[in-house]
């Protein structure tokens, strides 16, 4: 007998996956939580019925979201991460012995316990002495934080369900009061090529520009998430990813990545012109 994994990317497109066995099915207090073992991909979780972690294409997505603001500003030294439970944004901020505290604001620990549990590859780093875990909702977590990080990273779901408030301006207003006078917001940023997606990218966009001086949007390739085309925001109080990244300082460091190089600091930056025109747009 097959298994197949069947994610609903639009109402009318289908992205399935041949599975070995089903590892782990919990409701949470949050969410759905389902593990995998696939032919393809590796381990890999969804949360109620969407792809977020697989063992093949995360090195994508946690360089991206990582390697560009440290690139960009080698001197953070305090990061919070909102979401991120299965550790592999975490993972990649423990590599820069330069940061000195990294916390991280994950909603639901059975996220974060159950990715120790099947996926040591991204959960690995959450001992670091460096990083101290809450188990909270992020959203009231920057509530009335001033000038307290460097650099935040909304590692989040998509703007159902928890992830609803991370998407808000009221989110937003307090991420920009969090940061310092050099700070910088990367977030998850949905996608320009399905139309649901396009919409929260637009909406998310909309928001931020208004907020920050710097306000630029980033793509790469993830082969499981909707289209394979997803996107990143940059925002920042002063540097600016393509003038200011010192990037051959980020070469000298001699951090081995996968997906992430100097090159695709300046590329992932051009977007297409369906996607630049539509971020023009609003
Ligand atoms: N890379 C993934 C993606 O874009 O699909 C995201 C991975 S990570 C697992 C997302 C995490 O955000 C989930 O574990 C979820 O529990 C957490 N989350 C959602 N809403 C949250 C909130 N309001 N505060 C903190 N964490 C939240």
């Amino acid at each position: 007998m097959e298994l197949w994994y069947t994610e609903e990317h639009t109402d009318d497109v289908r992205f399935s996956i041949k599975v070995k066995e089903q590892l782990h099915s919990e409701q949470s207090e949050f969410q759905s939580i389902d593990f995998f073992d696939s032919y393809e991909f590796g381990k890999f979780f969804t949360l109620d019925g969407l792809m977020m972690v697989n063992e093949k294409d995360e090195f994508a997505y946690h360089d991206m979201i990582v390697h560009v603001p440290m690139a960009t500003n080698p001197n953070i030294k305090k990061v919070l991460v909102i979401g991120g439970g299965d550790g592999g944004t975490v993972r990649e901020l423990t590599r820069y012995a330069s940061i000195e505290k990294i916390d991280m604001v994950e909603i639901d620990e059975r996220v974060v316990r159950l990715s120790q549990k099947y996926l040591p590859i991204t959960a690995s780093k959450l001992e670091d002495e460096r990083v101290n875990l809450y188990f909270e909702d992020g959203v009231a977590f920057v509530d009335g934080l001033e000038k307290a990080y460097d650099l935040i990273l909304v590692d989040s779901t998509d703007p159902i369900g928890p992830g609803e408030g991370l998407f808000s301006k009221a989110f937003y207003d307090n991420c920009f009061r969090a940061l310092t006078d050099e700070g910088i917001l990367v977030n998850q940023h949905e996608s320009p090529y399905y139309d649901r997606d396009a919409k929260e990218m637009k909406r998310s966009h909309s928001k931020i520009k208004k907020l920050f001086p710097v306000s630029k949007v980033y793509q790469f390739h993830m082969p499981t998430y909707p289209s394979g085309h997803w996107l990143f925001g940059f925002a920042s109080k002063k540097y600016d990813p393509l003038k200011d990244a010192d990037l051959d300082a980020w070469n000298k460091l001699g951090l081995k990545t996968k997906y992430y190089n100097t090159n695709i600091h300046i590329g992932c930056f051009m977007l297409p012109t369906f996607a630049q025109d539509m971020l023009d747009e609003v």
